[in-house]
């Protein structure tokens, strides 16, 4: 990706090296792990922490030393947000006829306190629909690269892309929708449900590349293989094959690895968002 020298978003808010405060160990162990399967790779965590009851607490920053690779990567996110903001500015001028809010990218180390309650690492980059701010513990750039084996700067774009349409989402009303529904049906129902939403977020992230390389000019040779490969590594049959050798379909929440692929690819493909209405789509 093409991403050097370019212009940075001003809606970074770092807050690495700042305690988490109220920390996630106050949910407990049996929170910890809801939250973790709740939100595995950008989901909202909203109902799960909500549930919790936490809220958000200022604590004291301390400086915070970044390695080289951090530099790196948290002014490469910067970029990417920035290019977001671009696409989506657009889109909503001249698909939906309104205009953008561009959300927060919030930057930090270890725990972090949300609109949505207190998250750590290793939940994974996440958006708060309750403060219409995107969470991201930069080391989730290694994850990525060793834990699921999809390395490289747009498999991280990509990241950032699909948080940023959660943020659309939301501002669409989906999200609100969505949540809405959380108490009329079973989990089986509601799952289901949730693969729809992140399967429209990976739609959304693929219509960002898709302009990300006609407008900006910033995607290079393999970078969409990047990201098509980042999305087959996190999909929920996938995780589940690495992790416990079997798959149970029904616990899905964020979609299979083909139905990833094949929605962010038509996304970059169509570049048109009336495209990506993943809760009426004959083929999910
Ligand atoms: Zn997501």
């Amino acid at each position: 990706m093409k991403w050097k020298g370019r212009q940075r978003s001003s809606n970074v808010q770092d807050v690495r090296g700042r305690k988490g405060g109220k920390t996630i160990g106050k949910m407990g162990i049996g929170g910890i792990i809801i939250l973790v399967l709740y939100v595995v790779l950008g989901g909202d965590p909203q109902e799960a922490l909500d549930q919790s009851g936490l809220g958000v607490e200022a604590s004291p920053q301390t400086e915070y030393v970044e390695s080289a690779q951090e530099k790196e990567l948290a002014e490469m996110v910067s970029v990417v947000l920035n290019e977001t903001e671009d696409v989506w500015h657009m889109i909503f001028r001249e698909q939906l006829g309104r205009e953008y809010q561009e959300p927060t990218l919030v930057l930090f180390s270890g725990t972090v306190n949300s609109a949505c309650g207190s998250a750590s690492a290793s939940t994974g980059p996440f958006y708060c629909s309750g403060d219409n701010k995107l969470y991201i513990d930069l080391s989730f750039y290694n994850e990525l690269k060793n834990r699921f084996k999809a390395p490289g700067d747009f498999a991280m774009a990509y990241v950032v892309a699909h948080e940023v349409a959660h943020h659309v989402q939301n501002l669409q009303g989906t999200t609100g929708k969505v949540h809405s529904q959380r108490r009329n049906l079973d989990e089986k129902s509601y799952n289901k449900l949730s693969v729809m939403l992140e399967l429209q977020a990976d739609f959304y992230a693929g219509v960002w590349a898709h302009y990300a390389n006609s407008l900006a000019g910033i995607v290079e040779e393999g970078d969409i293989d990047e990201a098509l490969n980042a999305a087959f590594k996190i999909g929920d049959d996938h995780i589940q094959m690495m992790g416990r050798g079997t798959v149970m379909p029904d616990s899905f929440t964020h979609g299979t690895s083909e139905q990833r692929v094949r929605w962010f690819k038509l996304g970059y493909e169509t570049g048109d968002i009336r495209q990506g209405d993943t809760f009426n789509a004959r083929n999910l």
